[in-house]
This record gives structure tokens, C-alpha cells and sequence, in this order.
């Protein structure tokens, strides 16, 4: 990598980014297509967010993604969302259009590849959490008419999303229950969606549904976190013969769209896969 006078920016901003490999992706990327590009961590405390994009727009740093705490509270600090977005009410991708900083969510295509791995002929769906990836998995099980329901450990949480997504029903629906309501819910459901990050690195000894006994035979189990790959959760619904799909696709998916969108050039997807994997 030659980092010279004309080199471009690119980071992600979160907290804590201890788990993050997006540097390995994008970095990767820069080099196998020749993009004069390099990308960093980029820590921000929630109450810095503001600071941390005046200071995007002070140094034109050239594209950013955005991770935990940060999708839904940065909307705001934007001049424009794309469709995608503001459809999911929460942004993984800040781009600039002209003199403009654009939020973009490339979160739903990465989950629409998990989808396509397994669970796409779904009929209900329990998703857990309320943050913002979850945003993005609600949108793309109601774009693929997947009647969802949403656990919070806050349930005013998830009744602010489901009805937030509800609001755009072209087919659903979409509603919410609390969270100690979760194991009664799992009987009636053939898909499963882990988007807290319980169980992910450090913290990889737990799981947010300890007996998935009353899940359906047949049900498939998703889990977003990618840092260990098989978690807990999906460790337990392997071993009772469930299909399952980890979160390593959504990220590298994820991930090519955001580097499609700041280059312009196709995104070297083998590329970032292997370097997904060698960082795993
Ligand atoms: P977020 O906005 O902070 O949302 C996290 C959600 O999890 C919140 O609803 C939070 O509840 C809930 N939660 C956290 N700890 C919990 C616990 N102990 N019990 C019950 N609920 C709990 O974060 P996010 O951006 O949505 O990301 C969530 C996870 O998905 C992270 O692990 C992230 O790495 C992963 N992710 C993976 C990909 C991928 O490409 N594979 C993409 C996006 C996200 P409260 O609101 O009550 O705090």
C-alpha cells in the first residue's frame, strides 16, 4: 500500500470496534483493484458522533461505515438518506454526491444474501433486537412477504420499529413482543434472527435464546454476528439439525456494495471474502 498526497480516506465509525474487520475487507479490496484508497478504524463515543462527522466534512474523508451504536443516531447529522435508508430508518454507509454527504444502507442487500443462503421460504420470523441492523433485516423480510415479529429486552423499542416498518407495508406484517414473551413465540416460527450481539466476541460463551427446544423441526437460524463465526446460538441449532447461516456473508456483501458506491469500480467480492476469512 502507498499512502501518498492524493490517497483517500475511508474508516468506520463505532463503539467499541475491537471486533471490527472492516479494514481487512476494504483494504483488501483497495489494493487487489489499485484504488488509491486507504480505510481505518475510527472509535467514537456516542456523545462525539457530531464532532466526529463535523470532521468528516472538515477533511472530505471520502466514505464511512457505520457500526454499533451509531446507524439510527447519525441520521440526522446527514444532508440526505437514499431510499434504502430512510426506508430502514438507520444508514451503514455515508458517501459524498457533489458537496452533499448521502447515508446509504447496504445492511439490506447484505441480509438479503443471508436470506437467499436459507430461510427465504419462511412464513414468520422472530427477530431479536431492536438496533439498528435489525432496521434493515425487518425491511428485507417484509420485502419477501415474511410475517415478522420483533423481541426487544425494551419493548417500546420494538414497537417503535415494527410500527416504523409497518408504516411501508406492502406486505408483512411486522409486530412486537417483549422479550420474556421470546421462548413462547418460538414454536410458531420457521426462522430465527440473532441481531444483538450476544454471543459475539469476547463475550462468545453466550447466547440470547439458551433452549432453542421448542423451535419447528425444519426452522432455520440466522445470526448476524460474524466474530465468531458459528456462535453459540447457531452451535446449538447445528447440533439439533437445523439449518443455520452465520453473518460472514451479510458483512462481505455488505461491505462490496459500500465499495461499489465509494469507487464506483465492482467490488473484488473473492477478494474480500478470502481476507474475511483469513481475518476469522
Ligand atoms: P445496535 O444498534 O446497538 O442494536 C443492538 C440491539 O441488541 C439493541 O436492540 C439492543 O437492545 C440489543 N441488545 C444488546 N444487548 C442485549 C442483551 N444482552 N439482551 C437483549 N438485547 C440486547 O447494534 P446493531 O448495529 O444493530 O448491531 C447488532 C449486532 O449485529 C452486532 O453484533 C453487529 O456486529 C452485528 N451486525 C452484523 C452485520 C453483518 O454484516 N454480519 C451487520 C450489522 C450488524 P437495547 O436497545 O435495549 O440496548
Amino acid at each position: 500500500m502507498n499512502v501518498g498526497a492524493q490517497t483517500r480516506l475511508f474508516g468506520v465509525v463505532g463503539h467499541p470496534l475491537g471486533h471490527t474487520l472492516s479494514p481487512a475487507l476494504h483494504n483488501a479490496a483497495f489494493g487487489a483493484t489499485g484504488y488509491d484508497g486507504v480505510y481505518l478504524a475510527l472509535p467514537v463515543e456516542p456523545e462525539r458522533l457530531p464532532d466526529a462527522i463535523a470532521g468528516v466534512r472538515a477533511w472530505k474523508v471520502w466514505g464511512l461505515s457505520v457500526t454499533v451504536p451509531h446507524k439510527v443516531a447519525i441520521t440526522a447529522l446527514l444532508d440526505e438518506l437514499t431510499p434504502e435508508a430512510a426506508a430502514a430508518g438507520a444508514v451503514n454507509t455515508v458517501y459524498w454526491e457533489a458537496d452533499r454527504l448521502l447515508g446509504h444502507n447496504t445492511d439490506i442487500a447484505g441480509y438479503e444474501a443471508m436470506l437467499a443462503t436459507a430461510g427465504r421460504d419462511a412464513a414468520r420470523a422472530l427477530v431479536l433486537g431492536a438496533g439498528g441492523a435489525a432496521r434493515a433485516v425487518c425491511l428485507a423480510l417484509r420485502r419477501a412477504g415474511i410475517a415478522t415479529t420483533v423481541a426487544a429486552r425494551e419493548v417500546s423499542r420494538a414497537e417503535a420499529l415494527a410500527s416504523a416498518i409497518e408504516a411501508g407495508t406492502v406486505t408483512g406484517p411486522t409486530h412486537a413482543v417483549a422479550w420474556s414473551a421470546l421462548e413462547a413465540w418460538l414454536p410458531r416460527v420457521d426462522l430465527l434472527v440473532n441481531t444483538t450481539p450476544i454471543g459475539m466476541y469476547p463475550a462468545g460463551d453466550a447466547s440470547p435464546v439458551p433452549d432453542l427446544g421448542r423451535l419447528p423441526q425444519g426452522a432455520v437460524v440466522h445470526d448476524l454476528v460474524y466474530r465468531p463465526l458459528e456462535t453459540r446460538l447457531l452451535h446449538a441449532a447445528r447440533v439439533r439439525g437445523l439449518r443455520t447461516v452465520d453473518g460472514g456473508i451479510m458483512l462481505v456483501t455488505q461491505a462490496a456494495e459500500a465499495f461499489s458506491r465509494w469507487t464506483g469500480l465492482p467490488p473484488p467480492r473473492a477478494v474480500m471474502r478470502d481476507a474475511f476469512d483469513q481475518a476469522t
